[in-house]
C-alpha cells in the first residue's frame, strides 16, 4: 500500500525504454520473485493518505532521518527525475525573460492578464474554433485589426471609424459603431439572457474566464463580417 500514486502507476506500467526508473523495474522483478516463491498474488494498493496506519508514524521518521544523512552516492537518479529538474531551470529562465521583456514591451499586457502561476496558456481547457483563441489573444495583447491599433502600428493613415467616429477600437465597435446596430441589439439579449446586465467590459471577462460571455462577444465581432 502506498500513498504515491506516480511510483505505483511506474510500477505498474509495462513499457520498457530509457526513461523508465531502474527502482521500478527492480521492484518488478522483486514483486515477481516473491510471487513465485510464495506462490500467491501481490496486489499493489493506492491510498490517499497513510494517516492511521499502523507503522506510517515509523517509516516517516525512518524518511527524516534518512533526509538528514549525507547523499548516498550509490542511489542513481532516475532520468525522469532529472528531467523535472531541467524542466524547472526552463520555465525559472522563461519567466526571468519575460519579466525582462515587460521593461520595454507588452505593457498593456502584462498587468492585466500574465499570470505567473499558470502553466498552460489560457485555451488548453477551450474547446473552440481557432479564430476564437486568437482573437482573444488579440484582445489580450492589445494589438487587433481595427482601426486604432492599426494606426499606432503605422499600418494605416487614420485610425477613424467607417461611421466617420474619431477612433475605431474595440469599445467603440461593440458599444458604439452605428453600422452593427443590428448585431448589437441581438447581442444585448443574449447577454441578458446570460443574465449579463452590466456594461460590457471584454477585459474584465477576459481576467474572470467568462468564456460563455465571451463567446457571445465573439459571435457579435464574427458577425461584423471582420477578422478582428
Ligand atoms: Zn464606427
Amino acid at each position: 500500500m502506498s500513498d504515491c500514486r506516480s511510483a505505483l502507476s511506474a510500477i505498474r506500467n509495462n513499457l520498457l525504454t530509457v526513461h523508465r526508473s531502474k527502482y521500478a523495474v527492480e521492484t518488478r522483478l522483486l514483486i515477481y520473485l516473491l510471487e513465485r516463491e510464495l506462490d500467491t498474488r501481490i496486489v499493489l494498493i493506492w491510498i490517499p493518505s497513510h494517516i492511521g496506519i499502523a507503522g506510517n508514524e515509523l517509516a516517516d521518521g525512518l524518511a527524516k532521518e534518512a533526509a538528514q544523512k549525507p547523499p548516498d552516492m550509490n542511489i542513481k537518479v532516475p532520468i525522469e527525475d532529472l528531467m523535472a529538474v531541467a524542466r524547472e531551470e526552463t520555465w525559472l529562465a522563461t519567466q526571468a525573460s519575460i519579466k525582462r521583456d515587460y521593461t520595454y514591451k507588452g505593457i498593456f499586457y502584462f498587468p492585466k492578464f500574465y499570470d505567473e502561476k499558470a502553466r498552460k496558456p489560457w485555451f488548453s481547457r477551450i474547446n473552440a474554433e481557432r479564430y476564437f483563441v486568437t482573437l482573444i489573444n488579440r484582445i489580450r495583447a492589445n494589438h487587433y485589426n481595427l482601426g486604432s491599433s492599426l494606426f499606432r502600428k503605422n499600418y494605416v493613415d487614420s485610425q477613424r471609424c467607417e461611421c466617420g467616429y474619431e477612433c475605431e477600437d474595440l469599445r467603440h465597435v461593440l458599444l458604439q459603431c452605428h453600422k452593427y446596430d443590428d448585431l448589437r441589439i441581438k447581442l444585448d439579449e443574449d447577454l441578458r439572457a446570460a443574465s449579463y446586465l452590466a456594461e460590457i467590459d471584454v477585459y474584465r471577462m477576459i481576467k474572470n474566464r467568462n468564456w460563455n460571455l465571451l463567446y457571445l462577444i465573439f459571435k457579435f465581432l464574427k458577425g461584423t463580417g471582420k477578422i478582428i
